[in-house]
């Protein structure tokens, strides 16, 4: 495994190589070598908690008629008593959970040890690129889309 600091360094764009040398063609035959470069990159914490999502929980892709606007929702289940939602843009390494909150974006002190991502992000790509059957696209009408996306963004980003 290569030195923490070095990867830190250029880690967004050596996952994304790693997501682009799989893709279009990962596979059950190669998921296994595409999950052991992740686990080199990432957390293995952040690998198997995206493991478990996509094995368990079911992933929506919202969408305008022309796909150009996305929001993807992860469903977590109940946990006391509650639904859990969560909510992130596709292709943008952004969560609204506790672990990226407290974790990727929380830990200013000693940025070069802050994890990279959240499991929601990951399993979310992973999702995409795997084409897996927990992951579901629904086109939703102008009005919806843009009531989840102001959840997120300043209401001069979603001018229509
Ligand atoms: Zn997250």
């Amino acid at each position: 495994m290569p030195d923490i600091d070095s990867v830190n360094i250029s880690l967004p764009s050596l996952l994304d190589e790693v997501f682009a040398k799989f893709s279009p063609r990962a596979s059950k035959e190669n998921i296994g070598e595409l999950l052991v470069e992740l686990d080199a990159l990432l957390s293995s914490r952040v690998v198997q908690a995206a493991l478990q999502l996509l094995d368990y929980q079911n992933i929506v892709i919202y969408h305008n008629s022309s796909k150009t606007q996305q929001i993807a929702e992860i469903n977590e289940g109940y946990r006391h008593g509650t639904l859990k939602l969560v909510r992130l843009f596709p292709r943008i390494n952004y969560c609204t959970c506790d672990n990226f909150q407290q974790q990727v974006v929380g830990n200013q002190t000693n940025p070069s040890t802050a994890p990279y991502t959240c499991e929601h992000v990951l399993a979310l790509r992973l999702a995409v690129l795997l084409e897996s059957d927990k992951l579901r696209y629904e086109e939703l009408p102008a009005h919806k889309l843009k009531t989840l996306f102001s959840r997120f963004l300043p209401d001069n980003v979603i001018d229509d």
